[in-house]
Protein backbone atom coordinates (compact mmCIF):
# COMPACT_ATOMS: atom_id res chain seq x y z
CA UNK A 1 0.00 0.00 0.00
CA UNK A 2 1.05 3.39 -0.66
CA UNK A 3 -0.43 6.82 -0.51
CA UNK A 4 0.53 10.00 -2.08
CA UNK A 5 -0.98 13.23 -1.01
CA UNK A 6 -2.00 16.14 -2.49
CA UNK A 7 -4.86 19.11 -2.55
CA UNK A 8 -8.08 17.58 -2.78
CA UNK A 9 -10.18 20.11 -4.68
CA UNK A 10 -13.59 18.32 -4.69
CA UNK A 11 -14.28 16.14 -2.02
CA UNK A 12 -15.46 12.66 -1.74
CA UNK A 13 -14.23 9.12 -1.58
CA UNK A 14 -14.23 6.56 -4.77
CA UNK A 15 -13.06 3.27 -5.30
CA UNK A 16 -11.65 2.32 -8.73
CA UNK A 17 -8.99 1.80 -11.13
CA UNK A 18 -6.21 4.53 -12.68
CA UNK A 19 -6.10 5.02 -16.23
CA UNK A 20 -3.94 7.46 -17.71
CA UNK A 21 -5.08 9.83 -20.07
CA UNK A 22 -3.72 8.78 -23.47
CA UNK A 23 -3.11 12.13 -25.96
CA UNK A 24 -2.21 11.82 -29.44
CA UNK A 25 1.17 13.26 -29.90
CA UNK A 26 0.75 16.27 -30.91
CA UNK A 27 2.90 17.07 -33.85
CA UNK A 28 4.98 20.74 -34.69
CA UNK A 29 3.56 22.40 -37.37
CA UNK A 30 7.10 22.46 -38.59
CA UNK A 31 7.66 18.47 -38.67
CA UNK A 32 9.19 17.27 -41.83
CA UNK A 33 5.90 14.90 -43.59
CA UNK A 34 6.26 11.51 -43.41
CA UNK A 35 6.69 8.82 -46.48
CA UNK A 36 3.05 8.12 -48.17
CA UNK A 37 3.03 5.63 -46.29
CA UNK A 38 3.33 7.06 -43.07
CA UNK A 39 1.13 10.11 -44.09
CA UNK A 40 -1.73 7.18 -44.98
CA UNK A 41 -1.36 5.54 -42.00
CA UNK A 42 -1.82 9.01 -39.70
CA UNK A 43 -4.54 9.60 -42.23
CA UNK A 44 -6.47 6.21 -41.29
CA UNK A 45 -5.52 6.96 -37.42
CA UNK A 46 -7.37 10.39 -37.68
CA UNK A 47 -10.41 9.58 -39.49
CA UNK A 48 -10.80 6.81 -37.19
CA UNK A 49 -10.58 8.89 -34.25
CA UNK A 50 -12.70 11.81 -35.80
CA UNK A 51 -15.55 9.18 -36.59
CA UNK A 52 -15.67 7.99 -33.25
CA UNK A 53 -15.64 11.72 -31.76
CA UNK A 54 -18.58 12.34 -34.07
CA UNK A 55 -20.34 9.33 -32.87
CA UNK A 56 -19.49 10.71 -29.52
CA UNK A 57 -20.82 14.18 -30.55
CA UNK A 58 -24.10 13.24 -31.61
CA UNK A 59 -24.92 11.01 -28.89
CA UNK A 60 -23.96 13.67 -26.61
CA UNK A 61 -26.20 16.54 -28.75
CA UNK A 62 -29.11 14.14 -29.09
CA UNK A 63 -29.39 13.94 -25.28
CA UNK A 64 -29.16 17.66 -25.16
CA UNK A 65 -30.62 18.66 -27.85
CA UNK A 66 -33.20 16.03 -29.44
CA UNK A 67 -32.72 14.02 -32.69
CA UNK A 68 -33.42 16.50 -35.05
CA UNK A 69 -31.23 19.05 -33.81
CA UNK A 70 -28.60 16.65 -33.53
CA UNK A 71 -29.13 15.38 -36.42
CA UNK A 72 -26.04 17.23 -38.48
CA UNK A 73 -23.51 15.56 -36.57
CA UNK A 74 -25.05 12.72 -37.91
CA UNK A 75 -24.45 14.30 -41.90
CA UNK A 76 -20.97 15.32 -40.80
CA UNK A 77 -20.20 11.49 -39.64
CA UNK A 78 -21.56 10.67 -43.91
CA UNK A 79 -19.07 13.37 -45.12
CA UNK A 80 -16.33 11.39 -43.50
CA UNK A 81 -16.94 7.69 -45.22
CA UNK A 82 -17.99 9.58 -48.27
CA UNK A 83 -15.77 7.65 -50.64
CA UNK A 84 -15.15 10.09 -53.36
CA UNK A 85 -13.80 12.63 -50.20
CA UNK A 86 -11.47 10.14 -48.82
CA UNK A 87 -10.58 8.16 -52.21
CA UNK A 88 -9.29 12.50 -53.30
CA UNK A 89 -7.46 12.50 -49.95
CA UNK A 90 -5.81 9.75 -50.38
CA UNK A 91 -4.75 10.21 -53.72
CA UNK A 92 -3.54 13.15 -53.14
CA UNK A 93 -0.82 11.88 -50.20
CA UNK A 94 0.13 9.18 -52.68
CA UNK A 95 0.93 11.73 -54.74
CA UNK A 96 3.86 12.92 -52.43
CA UNK A 97 1.50 15.45 -50.14
CA UNK A 98 1.79 16.03 -46.37
CA UNK A 99 -1.69 14.55 -44.54
CA UNK A 100 -3.03 17.79 -43.31
CA UNK A 101 -2.47 19.54 -47.15
CA UNK A 102 -4.04 16.54 -48.94
CA UNK A 103 -7.14 17.16 -46.52
CA UNK A 104 -7.11 21.15 -47.12
CA UNK A 105 -7.13 20.84 -50.67
CA UNK A 106 -9.78 18.03 -51.02
CA UNK A 107 -12.00 20.00 -48.99
CA UNK A 108 -11.40 23.32 -50.92
CA UNK A 109 -12.47 21.08 -53.74
CA UNK A 110 -15.51 19.49 -52.96
CA UNK A 111 -16.53 22.69 -50.74
CA UNK A 112 -16.12 24.57 -53.25
CA UNK A 113 -18.68 22.29 -55.68
CA UNK A 114 -20.81 22.24 -53.29
CA UNK A 115 -21.05 25.87 -52.40
CA UNK A 116 -21.20 26.11 -56.24
CA UNK A 117 -24.73 24.31 -56.41
CA UNK A 118 -28.27 26.07 -56.60
CA UNK A 119 -29.94 24.12 -54.23
CA UNK A 120 -29.40 26.13 -50.79
CA UNK A 121 -29.45 22.81 -48.47
CA UNK A 122 -26.01 21.18 -50.76
CA UNK A 123 -24.15 25.04 -50.39
CA UNK A 124 -24.83 25.37 -46.98
CA UNK A 125 -23.07 21.89 -46.21
CA UNK A 126 -19.61 23.60 -47.58
CA UNK A 127 -18.85 24.65 -44.09
CA UNK A 128 -19.88 21.41 -42.28
CA UNK A 129 -17.15 19.93 -45.20
CA UNK A 130 -14.67 22.92 -43.52
CA UNK A 131 -15.91 21.63 -40.05
CA UNK A 132 -15.28 18.13 -40.43
CA UNK A 133 -12.24 19.01 -42.27
CA UNK A 134 -10.88 20.87 -39.29
CA UNK A 135 -11.66 18.30 -37.48
CA UNK A 136 -9.48 15.43 -38.93
CA UNK A 137 -6.90 18.46 -38.85
CA UNK A 138 -7.06 18.59 -35.04
CA UNK A 139 -6.40 14.49 -34.94
CA UNK A 140 -4.06 14.84 -36.77
CA UNK A 141 -2.05 16.98 -34.89
CA UNK A 142 -3.41 15.45 -32.03
CA UNK A 143 -5.70 18.24 -30.52
CA UNK A 144 -7.80 15.62 -30.72
CA UNK A 145 -10.07 14.25 -27.51
CA UNK A 146 -8.19 12.56 -25.23
CA UNK A 147 -8.47 8.53 -25.27
CA UNK A 148 -10.69 6.97 -22.03
CA UNK A 149 -10.52 3.32 -22.46
CA UNK A 150 -12.43 1.39 -19.84
CA UNK A 151 -15.51 1.97 -16.89
CA UNK A 152 -15.23 3.24 -12.97
CA UNK A 153 -11.83 5.37 -14.10
CA UNK A 154 -9.85 7.20 -12.13
CA UNK A 155 -8.29 9.86 -14.91
CA UNK A 156 -5.06 10.38 -14.00
CA UNK A 157 -3.07 13.12 -16.08
CA UNK A 158 -0.13 15.40 -15.49
CA UNK A 159 -3.30 18.31 -15.92
CA UNK A 160 -5.76 18.83 -17.80
CA UNK A 161 -6.61 21.43 -20.30
CA UNK A 162 -10.34 23.10 -20.65
CA UNK A 163 -10.13 21.89 -24.20
CA UNK A 164 -9.74 18.50 -23.04
CA UNK A 165 -12.11 18.74 -20.45
CA UNK A 166 -15.27 19.69 -22.57
CA UNK A 167 -14.44 16.40 -24.86
CA UNK A 168 -14.47 14.03 -22.12
CA UNK A 169 -16.73 11.38 -21.77
CA UNK A 170 -17.15 12.10 -17.78
CA UNK A 171 -19.69 9.40 -17.48
CA UNK A 172 -17.29 6.90 -16.91
CA UNK A 173 -15.33 8.59 -14.87
CA UNK A 174 -14.92 8.31 -10.89
CA UNK A 175 -12.47 10.76 -10.01
CA UNK A 176 -9.89 12.71 -11.14
CA UNK A 177 -6.08 13.05 -10.27
CA UNK A 178 -3.17 15.41 -11.09
CA UNK A 179 0.20 15.84 -11.21
CA UNK A 180 0.31 19.07 -11.11
CA UNK A 181 -2.74 21.31 -10.77
CA UNK A 182 -4.21 23.93 -8.36
CA UNK A 183 -7.63 24.58 -6.37
CA UNK A 184 -8.49 27.20 -8.79
CA UNK A 185 -7.53 25.31 -12.43
CA UNK A 186 -10.06 23.38 -14.58
CA UNK A 187 -10.05 20.01 -13.37
CA UNK A 188 -11.10 21.38 -9.87
CA UNK A 189 -13.70 23.14 -11.51
CA UNK A 190 -14.80 20.59 -13.94
CA UNK A 191 -14.82 17.93 -10.70
CA UNK A 192 -16.96 19.69 -8.41
CA UNK A 193 -19.52 20.61 -11.10
CA UNK A 194 -20.04 16.85 -11.44
CA UNK A 195 -20.15 16.21 -7.70
CA UNK A 196 -16.82 13.60 -8.09
CA UNK A 197 -13.82 13.56 -5.80
CA UNK A 198 -10.61 15.41 -7.15
CA UNK A 199 -6.84 15.69 -6.06
CA UNK A 200 -4.17 17.85 -7.73
CA UNK A 201 -1.03 18.57 -7.79
CA UNK A 202 -0.08 14.69 -6.49
CA UNK A 203 3.54 15.10 -7.75
CA UNK A 204 5.30 13.53 -10.73
CA UNK A 205 5.03 10.05 -9.12
CA UNK A 206 1.30 9.71 -10.00
CA UNK A 207 2.83 9.69 -13.75
CA UNK A 208 4.10 6.34 -13.39
CA UNK A 209 1.42 4.29 -11.21
CA UNK A 210 0.48 1.00 -13.02
CA UNK A 211 -2.44 1.47 -15.71
CA UNK A 212 -5.18 -0.58 -14.13
CA UNK A 213 -3.98 -0.46 -10.65
CA UNK A 214 -6.74 -0.45 -7.89
CA UNK A 215 -6.66 2.84 -5.89
CA UNK A 216 -8.76 4.48 -3.40
CA UNK A 217 -9.18 8.77 -3.86
CA UNK A 218 -9.96 10.44 -0.64
CA UNK A 219 -10.85 14.13 -2.28
CA UNK A 220 -11.67 15.28 1.36
CA UNK A 221 -8.12 14.19 2.80
CA UNK A 222 -6.37 14.96 -0.97
CA UNK A 223 -4.85 11.40 -0.61
CA UNK A 224 -4.63 8.53 -2.91
CA UNK A 225 -4.38 5.28 -1.79
CA UNK A 226 -2.42 2.59 -3.70
CA UNK A 227 -2.99 -0.88 -3.85
CA UNK A 228 -5.07 -0.32 -0.62
CA UNK A 229 -4.83 -2.79 2.09
CA UNK A 230 -7.95 -4.63 3.57
CA UNK A 231 -7.94 -2.51 6.40
CA UNK A 232 -7.68 0.94 4.32
CA UNK A 233 -10.02 -0.63 2.13
CA UNK A 234 -12.82 -1.16 5.62
CA UNK A 235 -11.91 2.69 6.45
CA UNK A 236 -12.71 3.43 2.90
CA UNK A 237 -16.36 1.77 2.93
CA UNK A 238 -17.22 3.31 6.65
CA UNK A 239 -16.37 6.90 5.37
CA UNK A 240 -18.25 6.63 2.03
CA UNK A 241 -21.31 5.24 4.51
CA UNK A 242 -21.06 8.54 6.26
CA UNK A 243 -20.60 10.18 2.92
CA UNK A 244 -24.01 8.66 1.85
CA UNK A 245 -25.76 9.71 5.62
CA UNK A 246 -25.04 13.01 5.10
CA UNK A 247 -25.56 13.32 1.30
CA UNK A 248 -29.49 11.96 2.98
CA UNK A 249 -29.50 14.85 5.46
CA UNK A 250 -28.71 17.65 2.90
CA UNK A 251 -31.25 16.25 0.72
CA UNK A 252 -33.92 17.27 3.15
CA UNK A 253 -33.13 20.75 2.79
CA UNK A 254 -34.44 20.37 -1.07
CA UNK A 255 -36.61 23.74 -1.92
CA UNK A 256 -35.79 24.61 1.58
CA UNK A 257 -35.10 28.92 1.64
CA UNK A 258 -31.73 29.39 1.92
CA UNK A 259 -31.71 32.09 5.11
CA UNK A 260 -29.91 32.29 8.35
CA UNK A 261 -31.68 31.72 11.61
CA UNK A 262 -31.80 35.86 11.97
CA UNK A 263 -33.67 35.94 8.49
CA UNK A 264 -31.12 36.94 6.32
CA UNK A 265 -31.72 35.15 2.63
CA UNK A 266 -28.95 34.66 0.37
CA UNK A 267 -29.73 33.41 -3.27
CA UNK A 268 -27.90 30.32 -4.49
CA UNK A 269 -27.21 29.83 -8.00
CA UNK A 270 -25.05 27.28 -9.19
CA UNK A 271 -22.10 27.53 -11.91
CA UNK A 272 -22.48 25.77 -15.28
CA UNK A 273 -21.41 25.34 -18.75
CA UNK A 274 -22.98 23.26 -21.26
CA UNK A 275 -26.04 22.65 -22.86
CA UNK A 276 -27.23 20.72 -20.05
CA UNK A 277 -26.05 23.59 -17.42
CA UNK A 278 -29.63 23.82 -16.20
CA UNK A 279 -30.41 20.24 -15.47
CA UNK A 280 -27.59 20.03 -13.67
CA UNK A 281 -28.67 23.41 -11.48
CA UNK A 282 -31.70 21.98 -11.42
CA UNK A 283 -30.97 18.49 -10.09
CA UNK A 284 -28.66 20.56 -7.46
CA UNK A 285 -31.66 22.27 -5.91
CA UNK A 286 -30.07 25.68 -7.26
CA UNK A 287 -32.68 28.63 -7.31
CA UNK A 288 -30.81 30.19 -10.60
CA UNK A 289 -27.44 30.09 -12.55
CA UNK A 290 -25.09 32.25 -11.28
CA UNK A 291 -22.80 31.64 -14.19
CA UNK A 292 -22.94 30.08 -17.43
CA UNK A 293 -19.56 29.99 -18.89
CA UNK A 294 -20.25 30.08 -22.63
CA UNK A 295 -16.64 29.71 -23.74
CA UNK A 296 -16.87 25.76 -22.84
CA UNK A 297 -19.27 25.93 -25.99
CA UNK A 298 -16.32 27.29 -28.24
CA UNK A 299 -13.81 24.55 -27.20
CA UNK A 300 -12.96 21.70 -28.29
CA UNK A 301 -13.84 21.90 -31.31
CA UNK A 302 -12.39 23.57 -34.39
CA UNK A 303 -15.00 26.56 -35.43
CA UNK A 304 -16.98 29.00 -33.87
CA UNK A 305 -20.27 28.16 -32.88
CA UNK A 306 -22.64 29.62 -35.02
CA UNK A 307 -25.30 32.35 -33.86
CA UNK A 308 -28.21 29.71 -34.32
CA UNK A 309 -26.35 26.90 -32.78
CA UNK A 310 -25.50 29.30 -29.52
CA UNK A 311 -29.24 30.55 -29.83
CA UNK A 312 -30.36 26.84 -29.49
CA UNK A 313 -28.35 26.16 -26.51
CA UNK A 314 -29.21 29.27 -24.40
CA UNK A 315 -33.26 28.77 -25.31
CA UNK A 316 -32.80 25.51 -23.95
CA UNK A 317 -31.06 26.91 -20.82
CA UNK A 318 -33.53 29.35 -20.30
CA UNK A 319 -36.61 27.27 -20.78
CA UNK A 320 -35.67 24.54 -18.34
CA UNK A 321 -34.59 27.18 -16.38
CA UNK A 322 -37.82 27.81 -16.13
CA UNK A 323 -37.99 31.76 -15.51
CA UNK A 324 -35.03 31.43 -12.78
CA UNK A 325 -32.94 34.19 -13.29
CA UNK A 326 -30.04 32.88 -15.75
CA UNK A 327 -26.70 34.93 -16.07
CA UNK A 328 -24.51 33.80 -19.27
CA UNK A 329 -21.33 34.88 -19.12
CA UNK A 330 -20.02 36.51 -22.61
CA UNK A 331 -16.79 34.50 -24.57
CA UNK A 332 -13.65 34.23 -22.04
CA UNK A 333 -10.84 32.94 -23.54
CA UNK A 334 -7.61 32.97 -23.89
CA UNK A 335 -4.84 31.94 -21.08
CA UNK A 336 -5.50 28.54 -20.32
CA UNK A 337 -9.14 28.13 -22.13
CA UNK A 338 -7.54 27.51 -25.96
CA UNK A 339 -8.54 26.28 -29.13
CA UNK A 340 -6.74 26.19 -32.51
CA UNK A 341 -9.13 27.84 -34.65
CA UNK A 342 -9.47 31.07 -32.34
CA UNK A 343 -6.20 32.14 -33.81
CA UNK A 344 -4.38 33.25 -30.01
CA UNK A 345 -0.79 34.14 -30.30
CA UNK A 346 1.97 32.52 -28.30
CA UNK A 347 2.35 35.37 -25.41
CA UNK A 348 4.62 35.73 -22.85
CA UNK A 349 2.32 36.01 -20.11
CA UNK A 350 -1.11 34.66 -21.39
CA UNK A 351 -3.49 35.47 -17.93
CA UNK A 352 -1.79 38.98 -18.72
CA UNK A 353 -2.27 39.00 -22.12
CA UNK A 354 -5.31 39.16 -25.00
CA UNK A 355 -8.30 37.22 -23.05
CA UNK A 356 -12.23 37.81 -22.15
CA UNK A 357 -13.24 41.16 -23.11
CA UNK A 358 -9.92 41.90 -25.00
CA UNK A 359 -10.41 39.29 -27.06
CA UNK A 360 -13.57 40.04 -27.99
CA UNK A 361 -13.43 44.04 -28.32
CA UNK A 362 -10.66 43.30 -30.70
CA UNK A 363 -12.84 41.01 -32.47
CA UNK A 364 -16.27 42.45 -31.93
CA UNK A 365 -17.84 40.23 -34.49
CA UNK A 366 -17.56 37.13 -32.69
CA UNK A 367 -19.29 38.72 -29.65
CA UNK A 368 -21.86 40.42 -31.24
CA UNK A 369 -22.44 37.21 -32.92
CA UNK A 370 -22.97 35.61 -29.58
CA UNK A 371 -25.23 38.65 -28.39
CA UNK A 372 -27.64 38.85 -30.93
CA UNK A 373 -28.13 34.62 -30.09
CA UNK A 374 -28.14 36.11 -26.47
CA UNK A 375 -31.02 38.46 -27.23
CA UNK A 376 -32.91 36.45 -29.21
CA UNK A 377 -33.17 33.60 -26.55
CA UNK A 378 -34.08 36.35 -24.03
CA UNK A 379 -37.95 36.02 -24.24
CA UNK A 380 -37.50 32.35 -23.32
CA UNK A 381 -36.42 33.21 -19.35
CA UNK A 382 -34.94 35.34 -16.90
CA UNK A 383 -31.77 36.03 -18.39
CA UNK A 384 -28.90 38.47 -18.06
CA UNK A 385 -25.34 38.63 -19.27
CA UNK A 386 -21.95 38.74 -17.84
CA UNK A 387 -19.24 40.51 -19.12
CA UNK A 388 -16.17 38.96 -17.99
CA UNK A 389 -12.09 40.66 -17.32
CA UNK A 390 -13.46 44.11 -17.28
CA UNK A 391 -10.47 46.78 -16.27
CA UNK A 392 -11.54 50.03 -17.43
CA UNK A 393 -15.19 51.99 -18.19
CA UNK A 394 -14.36 52.57 -21.42
CA UNK A 395 -13.96 48.97 -21.95
CA UNK A 396 -17.89 49.03 -20.20
CA UNK A 397 -19.47 51.33 -22.26
CA UNK A 398 -17.65 50.12 -25.33
CA UNK A 399 -19.54 46.46 -24.39
CA UNK A 400 -22.83 48.53 -23.96
CA UNK A 401 -22.70 49.71 -26.81
CA UNK A 402 -22.21 46.91 -28.98
CA UNK A 403 -25.48 45.57 -26.98
CA UNK A 404 -27.00 48.42 -27.45
CA UNK A 405 -26.23 47.95 -31.45
CA UNK A 406 -27.41 44.52 -31.85
CA UNK A 407 -31.04 45.28 -30.06
CA UNK A 408 -31.51 47.87 -32.48
CA UNK A 409 -30.35 45.68 -35.02
CA UNK A 410 -32.58 43.03 -34.34
CA UNK A 411 -35.77 44.96 -33.40
CA UNK A 412 -35.04 46.55 -37.20
CA UNK A 413 -35.13 42.98 -38.05
CA UNK A 414 -38.12 42.12 -36.49
CA UNK A 415 -36.81 39.78 -33.88
CA UNK A 416 -38.47 39.64 -30.54
CA UNK A 417 -36.23 40.55 -27.40
CA UNK A 418 -37.00 40.32 -23.68
CA UNK A 419 -38.32 43.66 -22.21
CA UNK A 420 -35.40 43.61 -19.13
CA UNK A 421 -31.75 41.69 -19.76
CA UNK A 422 -29.82 42.60 -16.75
CA UNK A 423 -26.09 43.76 -17.54
CA UNK A 424 -23.22 42.97 -15.42
CA UNK A 425 -19.69 42.92 -14.98
CA UNK A 426 -17.20 40.19 -13.54
CA UNK A 427 -15.34 42.07 -10.84
CA UNK A 428 -12.31 39.98 -11.08
CA UNK A 429 -9.43 42.55 -11.36
CA UNK A 430 -8.24 44.67 -8.91
CA UNK A 431 -8.73 47.36 -10.74
CA UNK A 432 -12.48 46.58 -11.57
CA UNK A 433 -12.95 46.45 -8.14
CA UNK A 434 -11.22 49.59 -7.04
CA UNK A 435 -12.93 51.53 -9.59
CA UNK A 436 -16.55 49.66 -8.97
CA UNK A 437 -17.92 53.21 -7.82
CA UNK A 438 -17.71 54.24 -10.88
CA UNK A 439 -18.80 51.24 -13.22
CA UNK A 440 -21.63 50.28 -10.46
CA UNK A 441 -24.10 53.09 -11.94
CA UNK A 442 -23.67 51.75 -15.41
CA UNK A 443 -24.54 47.77 -15.22
CA UNK A 444 -27.37 46.05 -13.01
CA UNK A 445 -25.18 43.61 -10.85
CA UNK A 446 -21.62 42.55 -10.38
CA UNK A 447 -20.30 38.94 -9.91
CA UNK A 448 -17.42 38.68 -8.50
CA UNK A 449 -14.90 35.99 -9.83
CA UNK A 450 -12.66 35.05 -6.88
CA UNK A 451 -10.23 32.81 -9.20
CA UNK A 452 -9.13 35.82 -10.65
CA UNK A 453 -9.33 38.12 -8.53
CA UNK A 454 -7.15 36.31 -6.25
CA UNK A 455 -4.92 35.68 -8.77
CA UNK A 456 -4.24 38.83 -10.35
CA UNK A 457 -4.36 40.62 -6.52
CA UNK A 458 -1.64 38.12 -4.78
CA UNK A 459 0.52 38.13 -8.17
CA UNK A 460 0.23 34.25 -8.32
CA UNK A 461 -0.61 32.10 -11.10
CA UNK A 462 -4.07 30.35 -10.19
CA UNK A 463 -2.78 27.31 -11.95
CA UNK A 464 0.66 27.03 -10.00
CA UNK A 465 1.13 24.62 -7.34
CA UNK A 466 4.39 25.87 -6.21
CA UNK A 467 2.59 29.11 -4.98
CA UNK A 468 0.34 27.51 -2.75
CA UNK A 469 1.76 29.37 0.23
CA UNK A 470 1.67 32.56 -1.29
CA UNK A 471 -1.79 32.57 -3.24
CA UNK A 472 -4.32 32.82 0.05
CA UNK A 473 -7.76 33.10 -1.36
CA UNK A 474 -8.52 34.42 2.56
CA UNK A 475 -5.96 37.53 2.11
CA UNK A 476 -7.05 40.96 3.50
CA UNK A 477 -6.61 42.09 0.18
CA UNK A 478 -8.74 39.76 -1.58
CA UNK A 479 -11.27 40.36 1.19
CA UNK A 480 -11.24 44.02 1.12
CA UNK A 481 -11.57 44.34 -2.40
CA UNK A 482 -14.69 42.25 -2.55
CA UNK A 483 -16.14 44.33 0.46
CA UNK A 484 -15.59 47.61 -1.45
CA UNK A 485 -17.06 46.66 -4.91
CA UNK A 486 -20.28 45.18 -2.47
CA UNK A 487 -20.31 48.67 -1.07
CA UNK A 488 -19.92 50.77 -4.09
CA UNK A 489 -23.28 48.23 -5.78
CA UNK A 490 -25.44 48.62 -3.10
CA UNK A 491 -24.67 52.56 -2.86
CA UNK A 492 -26.24 52.47 -6.60
CA UNK A 493 -28.88 50.12 -5.38
CA UNK A 494 -26.86 47.15 -7.55
CA UNK A 495 -27.14 43.81 -6.71
CA UNK A 496 -23.73 41.53 -6.05
CA UNK A 497 -22.60 37.79 -6.16
CA UNK A 498 -19.81 35.59 -5.83
CA UNK A 499 -19.40 32.97 -8.50
CA UNK A 500 -15.67 32.12 -8.10
CA UNK A 501 -14.72 29.11 -6.11
CA UNK A 502 -14.64 30.81 -2.80
CA UNK A 503 -18.08 31.38 -2.86
CA UNK A 504 -18.08 27.55 -1.97
CA UNK A 505 -15.96 27.74 1.03
CA UNK A 506 -17.73 27.39 4.44
CA UNK A 507 -15.55 29.30 6.43
CA UNK A 508 -16.01 32.58 4.18
CA UNK A 509 -20.02 32.29 4.35
CA UNK A 510 -20.46 34.42 7.48
CA UNK A 511 -18.09 36.97 6.11
CA UNK A 512 -19.72 37.27 2.35
CA UNK A 513 -23.09 37.26 4.34
CA UNK A 514 -22.19 40.60 6.77
CA UNK A 515 -20.49 42.28 3.80
CA UNK A 516 -23.68 42.05 2.42
CA UNK A 517 -23.17 40.00 -0.97
CA UNK A 518 -26.46 39.05 -2.01
CA UNK A 519 -26.06 35.71 -3.98
CA UNK A 520 -23.79 32.97 -4.17
CA UNK A 521 -22.78 30.23 -7.35
CA UNK A 522 -21.26 27.62 -6.64
CA UNK A 523 -21.11 23.88 -8.49
CA UNK A 524 -24.04 22.42 -8.50
CA UNK A 525 -23.13 19.27 -5.98
CA UNK A 526 -22.39 22.11 -3.36
CA UNK A 527 -25.77 23.98 -3.13
CA UNK A 528 -26.98 22.04 -0.53
CA UNK A 529 -24.33 22.16 1.41
CA UNK A 530 -24.29 25.97 1.09
CA UNK A 531 -27.63 25.99 1.96
CA UNK A 532 -26.71 23.79 5.59
CA UNK A 533 -24.04 26.55 6.06
CA UNK A 534 -26.63 29.58 5.56
CA UNK A 535 -28.72 28.13 7.36
CA UNK A 536 -26.94 27.69 10.56
CA UNK A 537 -25.80 31.08 10.89
CA UNK A 538 -26.91 33.71 13.07
CA UNK A 539 -26.10 37.61 11.85
CA UNK A 540 -27.57 38.63 14.47
CA UNK A 541 -24.52 37.60 16.90
CA UNK A 542 -21.74 39.80 17.06
C1 LIG B 1 -13.22 33.48 -11.70
O1 LIG B 1 -12.23 33.97 -12.23
O2 LIG B 1 -13.41 33.43 -10.46
C2 LIG B 1 -14.28 32.87 -12.53
C3 LIG B 1 -15.43 32.52 -12.02
O3 LIG B 1 -14.02 32.68 -13.84
P1 LIG B 1 -13.09 31.51 -14.44
O4 LIG B 1 -12.76 30.56 -13.32
O5 LIG B 1 -13.89 30.87 -15.52
O6 LIG B 1 -11.92 32.29 -14.93
MG1 LIG C 1 -12.16 34.37 -14.36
Amino acid sequence: MKTLKGKGVSGGLTLGRIVHLVREKKREASAEKGTPEQELRRFETALASALSQLEAVHERARRALGESDAEIFAVHRMMLEDDDFLGAVKEEIKRGTGAETAIESACERFGGMLAATDDPYLSARASDLRDVSGRLISCLSGTAAPVLMGENIILCADELAPSETVMLDTSRVLAFVTARGSAGSHTAILASGLGIPAIVGLGEELLSVAEGAVAIVDGDAGELILSPSPEALDLAREKAGKNEKRKERLSALRGKPSRTRDGREILLYANVGTAEGALEALSGDAEGIGLFRSELLYLGRSTYPSEQEQYRIYRRVLEEMGGRRTVIRTLDVGADKQADYLGLASEENPALGLRAIRFCLLHPEILRTQLRALYRASVCGTLAILFPMITSEWELREVLALCDAVKRELGEEGARIAERVELGIMIETPAAAIISDRLAPLVDFFSVGTNDLVQYTLACDRGNRALDRFCDPHHEAVLRLIEHSAKNAHAEGKWIGICGELAADPTLTETFLRMGIDELSVSPPLVLSLRETVRSLDLSRK
